[in-house]
Parts: C-alpha cells; structure tokens; sequence
C-alpha cells in the first residue's frame, strides 16, 4: 500500500502571509495564473502579490484562464510565461486556474510540446516547473491532486492531461470563500463529495488511503445541513438564499483538499468520466455535472460493495441512499438533456475503460444505461 501526495501544504488563516517564506523559496520570477475577477476580488491575488513586492520578485500575472481552461489558453499563457522568462508557476482560484497554472507548468519547460498535444500520452515523463497552489474553492482539491484537465475544443474533449504535476505548495484559506456566491460554495462542495464517494467507490481504494476521504466525508456531513438550508431558504432560489455561516468556510475549504488527497490516491471514477461529456456538450459547471451521476453511481455500487456504501451514508449521517439523491436534488436541482444527447454520452461512457476498470465490480452496459437514466432528465 502507498499514500502519495508530495505537495507542501498549509490549511490556516492567513496562511498565505504566514508562509511567504515557502513561496519565496520556490523561485525567482513568478507567472501568476488566475481566472478573469474572482483573484482580484477576493484578495488572494493581493495577498500573494504582497509578498512578491516585498521582496522584489519579478512577477507578471495572466488573468485570462476560463471556466474548464482549454489547450489555446494553456497554450497562450505558456507563450507569455516562456517570454518572461519566469521559473515558477503560482496558480490562484477554482480548479480552472490551478489546473491551468499545471499545464502552463508543464508547457514551460518543455517547449517541444504543442499545447494542443497535452492529452497525448509522452514517451518518457516529462519534466514541469514548479507550480503553487492557491485554491479560492471548496471543489476540486486540485492544490493536492498530480492532475491537470483540460479542454481541447478542436477535437472536442474535456480530459485530464496524462502527466503528473502535484504542485510543491499548497496555501489553502477559508477566507477566500467570502466572496463567492452561495451556489458556487454549494457546487464546488458536490465536487468534493464526489472525489471522496469515488475514492472509496474504487478498485484502487485500501485499508491506508481510506483514511483521507473517511474522514473528509465525516467533515462533510457536519456542512450538509448548512448547505442545504442555504438553499431551502427560498425555494432553491440560489442567488437569494441563506448565506452559508462563515465559520464554516474552513472546514469546506479542508474538506476539498482532503477530497482532492484521496482522489490523487485512486482517481476519480465513473461519475467525472460521466460529467465531462454534460460540462463539455451542455455548459453544466463540474461540480453538478458530476453530482447529478453520483446517487445513481452509488446505488449501482451498492451490489457490488454494500459494506462500502453503508460506511459512506453513515459518516455522512444520511439513512439510505433515497435520502442521499434527495439531498444532491436540493442542492444542485436537475439536468435536462435531449434524449439524443443521453444515448450518445451513455454509448461513450460504455467504452470508457479508464474510468469503467475503476468500479469495484462488474458493471454491466445496463448499469450504465440505468445511471443515465436515474440521473438525466430527457426533454
Ligand atoms: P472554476 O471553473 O475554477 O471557477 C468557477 C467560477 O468561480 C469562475 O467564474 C471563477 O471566477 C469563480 N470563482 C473562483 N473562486 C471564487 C471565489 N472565491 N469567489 C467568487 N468567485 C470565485 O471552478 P472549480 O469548480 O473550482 O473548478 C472546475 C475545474 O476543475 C473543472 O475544469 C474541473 O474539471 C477541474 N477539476 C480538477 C480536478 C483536479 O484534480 N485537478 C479535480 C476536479 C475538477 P474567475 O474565472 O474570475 O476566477
Ligand atoms: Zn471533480
């Protein structure tokens, strides 16, 4: 058995600030990789670059990483990077910015490599700069994963990159959480039950790497009643509801680095596989598009694991798995697709090996066909 995570990481107020040390040592001339506003907002730009100034490291920041950042934007980031001749990478905001900032990484070092060939598989592991994590959601845990996914419009794939970048430093605050709206913090927590969910829910899931999302999901369970009362408050009415209690931004944004520990162990499984194809085809953002396949993953699971399933519902404190896909329904809703589109994301899931091996038993193309189903609304 091995645990794995080689990533330095800090989970505390402030602890951008308390850290500037670990960030000064990682290198000399910084590209920072954000999104479009949420960095600049929410002070987590700020705070890094303070320390940059203080110290007079040169740094230059590329704020144009989308939602689901794609080969083009990896690409043009990399160009600029290289023409700085910056030697770290410092990636701040959602997974879309940290992910980014890895295959910008990546791409530094090794200029041979067209950004449009990332999802090719590399003859021999390829090297990447150093990159530090500011995460400012509570989803992805993509500040302690190796992976890096990114979208390919030309050939129409939204996939993880096949190479291992786990960032050297991890800064992760809570405070960060203050300026996002309510349904985002409710999102991006989907996204971190799932990574625990399919972790567990994996053929690569033991006796020591259980330890992260056991005990992660057992985090999760004490947020779930503020979750979801933030959206009872007015009928789902997300951009009104309760807000979620500020002490609680911590524990969510722990949750999710311990989620993204436990996924760098197994890796995701069917319920991403099934999501990339809803956020790709029909704009769904990640963490619903993966929550809507989790119920229905789990209950498919249950004839394989039941022992499993039972564990994951009661450290989250839920009775069964009805009451399971009822909470993700108040939390995240329902998705309508075409039916046409159903059949062609269920016909594509059916060859998806590396995602289809993972399921701790023997799932049948009807079990697919029923997880479609339970999951997608047809219109
Ligand atoms: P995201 O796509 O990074 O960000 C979603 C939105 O939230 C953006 O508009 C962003 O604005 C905004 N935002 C971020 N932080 C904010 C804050 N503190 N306050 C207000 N707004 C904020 O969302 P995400 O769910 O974190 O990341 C999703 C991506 O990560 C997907 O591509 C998914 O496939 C990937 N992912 C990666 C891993 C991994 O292990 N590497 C695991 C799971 C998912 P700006 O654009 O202005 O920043
Ligand atoms: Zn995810």
């Amino acid at each position: 058995m091995r645990f794995f995570v080689p990533t330095d990481i800090y989970v505390e107020k402030d602890c951008v600030k308390n850290h500037a040390q670990n960030i000064l040592a990682v290198g000399k001339r910084a590209l920072i990789v954000t999104g479009r506003n949420s960095a600049a907002a929410n002070g987590s730009l700020n705070d890094v670059t303070n320390i940059l100034n203080a110290d007079e490291i040169p740094y230059l920041i590329f704020s144009e990483v989308e939602e689901n950042p794609s080969t083009d934007t990896v690409g043009k980031a990399a160009q600029t990077a290289r023409e700085f001749k910056a030697d770290f990478i410092i990636g701040i905001g959602g997974g879309s910015a940290i992910d980014a900032a890895k295959a910008v990484a990546l791409l530094l070092v090794n200029p041979d490599v067209d950004a449009d060939e990332l999802h090719k598989a590399p003859s021999h592991p390829l090297d990447h700069a150093p990159v530090v994590a500011v995460p400012t959601t509570c989803g992805t845990g993509s500040e302690a994963t190796p992976v890096s996914i990114i979208t390919n419009h030309k050939i129409n794939l939204k996939k993880s990159i096949p190479h291992i970048i786990f960032p050297v430093l991890a800064l992760v605050d809570g405070k960060y959480l203050a300026s996002a709206k309510k349904q985002l913090i409710v999102n991006t927590a989907v996204d971190a039950l799932a990574h625990m969910v399919e972790s567990i829910l994996n053929v690569k899931s033991n006796l020591f790497n259980r330890m992260c999302p056991e005990y992660g999901l057992k985090l999760w369970g004490e947020c779930k009643d503020a979750l979801s009362a933030a959206q009872n408050a007015t009928g789902n009415d997300a951009e009104n509801a309760a807000p979620i209690d500020a002490s609680l931004y911590e524990k969510l944004m722990l949750t999710s680095t311990i989620a993204g520990m436990s996924i760098a162990q197994t890796s995701t499984a069917v319920p991403h596989g099934m999501s990339y194809d809803l956020t790709l085809h029909a704009g769904v953002p990640h963490g619903p598009a993966v929550g809507y396949f989790l119920a229905a993953y789990v209950e498919v699971c249950a004839k394989f694991v039941p022992q499993d399933v039972e564990k994951i519902l009661s450290l989250l404190g839920i009775e069964n798995v009805d009451k399971f896909a009822e909470m993700l329904r108040k939390l995240i809703g329902t998705c309508t697709v075409t039916r046409e589109m159903r059949d062609k994301f269920a016909a594509a899931m059916k060859t998806n090996r590396s995602k289809l091996d993972l399921v701790p038993g023997k799932i049948t193309p009807e079990d697919i066909d029923y997880i479609y189903e339970k999951s997608l609304m047809v219109e």
